[in-house]
C-alpha cells in the first residue's frame, strides 16, 4: 500500500525536497542491506495544531544504538539526532498522523561487503499515517515457518535495514496462509515476536514478555508498555515463552511504533482465551492510546510536542 509521503526531507546534512532526496545505485548499504532505521510517529493533539512524537529521545538514542552495531560515526548525539528531526516535522508541519523514518547508510560505493571506510549519512523522511495493523478487530496470527534471526548472526536488538528480509519473509507467509500478522520463533524454538512488533501474553492475571535476549527487536513500546503496566501494579514478567503457550494464553497482543497495540484474535486457528479483547490488554490500551494523543498526564514526559508553524498572514 502506498502511503502519502510528506514534502521536505533531510538529506546530507539539509532540508530538501523528498523527490530531490536520492541515492547512488552502487550505494553500500543498498546493495548489503547495511543500514539502520528508527520508526517514530506522531500524533495529532486534540488541539488540531500540536504533534505529539512518541518518545522522541529513545527512538534516537536507540538509532544511534542500531549506528554502533554498524560501526558507524555520525556527528549525532542523542540530543541534536531529536532536534533534526524534530526540524523535519516543523519544516513537513502536518496536519494529521505522521509517521518519522530516520535512517542512517553507508553511501560509499565499494563493492566490498564491510562497514568500515564507507562513509555514514543520516537521512529522514516522513509520511502521513493512520493504523497499520487493524485496530477495530482482532488479529489473526500464525506461527512463521521463519525462524528470528539470530543476535550472533545478525545483531537481531538493532534496527538493521538487511535484518528485515527475515521479517519480510514471515509477513509473506502470513498473507499468503489469510492472516494478518507472523509470530517468529527464535533458534531455540522460544517465541520471539511478530514480523514487525513485540509480543505479550496474559497468563493468570500476569504479563508476560520474552527477554531482550530472546532474539527480539528491544522495543520502546514494549518497555513503555510493561512501565504502564508496572504502576498499575499488574505483574510482569520477561522470560522465554513457549509456542504452546500462546495456544492456552488468556490474551496476547502485539505492539510496536507501527502496531500500536493490537490484539490478538487467535493463533494458527487456535482463539486466545475466548476470542475477545481482555481486561489486562484493554487497560493497557486505554493508557497508551491516552499517552500518545497527549490525554495523560501521568506519562505526559514520553511525547514531545512540536506546534505546527501557522503560517505568516500574506
Ligand atoms: N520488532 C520489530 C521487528 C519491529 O520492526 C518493531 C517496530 N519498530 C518492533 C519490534 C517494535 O519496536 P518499537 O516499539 O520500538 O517500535
Amino acid at each position: 500500500m502506498d502511503r502519502p509521503m510528506m514534502e521536505y526531507a533531510f538529506f546530507e546534512g539539509r532540508i530538501v525536497r523528498f523527490v530531490d532526496a536520492k541515492v547512488s545505485i552502487g550505494t553500500n548499504s543498498l546493495q548489503y542491506g547495511t543500514g539502520a532505521f528508527a520508526g517514530i510517529r506522531g500524533y495529532l493533539d486534540a488541539d488540531g495544531e500540536t504533534v505529539n512524537i512518541f518518545r522522541l529521545p529513545d527512538h534516537a538514542e536507540r538509532l544511534l544504538q542500531s549506528s554502533r552495531l554498524l560501526r558507524a560515526e555520525l556527528p549525532f548525539d542523542r540530543d541534536s539526532l531529536a532536534a533534526t528531526i524534530s526540524s523535519l516535522v516543523e519544516a513537513n508541519a502536518p496536519t494529521g498522523d505522521v509517521y518519522i523514518r530516520p535512517f542512517i547508510y553507508k553511501p560509499g560505493i565499494d563493492l566490498t561487503p564491510r562497514l568500515r571506510g564507507l562513509g555514514d549519512e543520516l537521512a529522514i523522511y516522513m509520511l502521513a499515517m493512520g493504523d497499520y495493523l487493524s485496530l477495530d478487530r482482532g488479529q489473526r496470527a500464525i506461527v512463521a515457518s521463519w525462524c528470528r534471526i539470530p543476535d550472533n548472526a545478525i545483531p537481531s536488538r538493532g534496527k538493521l535495514t538487511g535484518a528485515y528480509v527475515n521479517s519480510a519473509l514471515a509477513k509473506d507467509e502470513a498473507d499468503e496462509k489469510g492472516a494478518d500478522e507472523a509470530i517468529m520463533l527464535n533458534t531455540a524454538g522460544k517465541v520471539a515476536e511478530g514480523s514487525g512488533c513485540n509480543l505479550f501474553i496474559v497468563r493468570g492475571g500476569t504479563l508476560i514478555t520474552p527477554p531482550v535476549s530472546s532474539d527480539i527487536l528491544e522495543g520502546i513500546t514494549r518497555r513503555s508498555l510493561l512501565q504502564v503496566a508496572i504502576d498499575a501494579g499488574i505483574p510482569t514478567e520477561q522470560r522465554e515463552i513457549d509456542r504452546t503457550e500462546l495456544y492456552v494464553a488468556d490474551e496476547a497482543f502485539f505492539c510496536g511504533t507501527g502496531a500500536q497495540l493490537a490484539w490478538i484474535e487467535s493463533v494458527d486457528g487456535r482463539a486466545v482465551g475466548p476470542g475477545q479483547i481482555g481486561p489486562v490488554t484493554k487497560h493497557l490500551r486505554t493508557v497508551f492510546f491516552d499517552t500518545v494523543r497527549g490525554r495523560s498526564a501521568r506519562y505526559r514526559a514520553w511525547v514531545t510536542p512540536i506546534r505546527r508553524r501557522v503560517p505568516a498572514p500574506a
